[in-house]
């Protein structure tokens, strides 16, 4: 089945003004000025005009089977659902664990992959938790990656942090170099996804890899680089050198600035702009179902909130009608960027032969009018048309 797309003002992500996109199948197969087909093959013409098209959103951090669980069995988290994923424009997904890597496996992660891949988005995973050693699904991490589809790297593995099973150079540089070479003997990333905690020594361990090995910088992703002002400060200079870095995003983002202390998402990457960091180097992902203990203004614990996907759109709309960042380099951040981070070449951009997932947003509020995923309309007029199995369709 054919689908055209019309007279959309496009975002590829680069600004190419007011043109229209054929969709064959799962795939772009053109972009021009004007398509017209001829004939009487049957084409799905859906209208653009006043639409911004951009390409469907990538979430290189969630945890789409849930997390948690930081504060006993009640508060462990529930699983991702299809159309809170694909209201907020998210086409593409990867799969994390997170602190409990014991009462969830890989077994279960790879399931719930293949669970959404099967509703219509696209979904790849991390091998592994926090823990070092990594538990994987094979028994070893680069058999993992070379002979498991959806795995594309390693992660979150946690360091400066309370939480993390303290891995020492030599662990953590075995792992890096599992995964680039497993990464390269089967055509993937090998991404070495890494939760930074709060500790001083921030990205430390990864710079010293870089620094005393030949593994490459583009190996690692550090996530959570704004949750204070000191792992940002040496998040700028690590991207200086060339590495990918990862903001978190938040729901409510006043109350994490406020509260918490965080680098607010929109203007970090202004000063991201401004230092002359490289605009291909950042990425938002939005930490999704991961449990968020929530504080007063007295820092007093006051209950357990839940990451939220919808704040990837969120953040990139507040570096837009904040910061003033042009929307062709916003966007960045949540689809060319994590395509290449994670050596994803069929996403994150509008070209021919890529797969065709799509946002169109509404350019007064950047709201999402519709998404498609895989050349499937998944929502129309804002609201969602396809459900998870099990959603209750509202
Ligand atoms: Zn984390």
């Amino acid at each position: 089945m054919l689908k055209l797309i019309k007279n959309a003002d496009v975002y590829a992500p680069q600004h190419l003004g007011t043109k229209d996109v054929l969709i064959a199948a799962d795939k772009i197969c053109a972009i021009d000025d004007h398509i017209e087909l001829s004939g009487n093959v049957p084409v799905e013409t859906i209208d653009g005009s006043g639409k911004l098209l951009m390409p469907g959103f990538i979430d290189s951090h969630e945890h789409i089977m849930g997390g948690g669980g930081e504060g006993g069995f009640s508060t462990r988290t529930p699983e991702a659902t299809l159309s809170n994923l694909t209201r907020y424009g998210i086409t593409t997904v990867v799969g994390c664990i997170g602190t409990d890597g014991i009462g969830r496996d890989m077994a279960a992660l790879v399931a719930k992959a293949n669970g959404l891949q099967e509703e219509g988005i696209t979904t790849y995973i991390y091998s592994g938790s926090y823990q070092v050693p990594v538990h994987t699904l094979t028994g070893s991490l680069m058999k993992d990656i070379m002979m498991i589809d959806k795995v594309i790297g390693v992660g979150e593995i946690a360091m400066s942090d309370h939480r993390s099973s303290q891995p020492t150079f030599e662990e953590l540089a075995r792992i890096a170099s599992d995964i680039r070479v497993g990464g390269m003997l089967s055509g993937k990333a090998g991404i070495l996804n890494i939760h930074i905690g709060d500790s001083p020594r921030c990205m430390d361990l990864i710079e010293r890899i870089v620094e005393e090995t030949e593994i490459p910088i583009a190996q690692f992703l550090p996530t959570h680089v704004n949750r204070n002002a000191m792992l940002f400060e040496k998040a700028i200079a690590y991207a200086k050198k060339g590495g990918y870095i990862d903001f978190t995003g938040n729901e409510d983002i006043d109350y994490w600035e406020t509260i918490c202390d965080e680098v607010r998402v929109s203007a970090g990457i202004k000063r991201l702009l401004n230092e002359g960091v490289d605009d291909s180097l950042f990425t938002i992902s939005s930490d999704g179902q991961g449990s968020l203990p929530m504080f007063n203004e007295k820092q007093e614990y006051i209950g357990i909130g839940i990451g939220k996907a919808s704040c990837l759109l969120k953040e990139v709309r507040e570096c837009v009608q904040r910061e003033n960042i042009p929307l062709e380099i916003a966007i960045k951040a949540i689809t060319s960027n994590p395509a290449d981070a994670l050596k994803l070449s069929h996403k994150g951009r509008i070209a021919a032969g890529k797969d065709a997932d799509f946002c169109l947003l509404n350019p007064s509020d950047l709201t999402v009018d519709t998404v498609i995923a895989r050349g499937r309309v998944m929502v129309c007029g804002g609201q969602p048309v396809v459900f998870g199995t099990f959603e209750e369709r509202k």
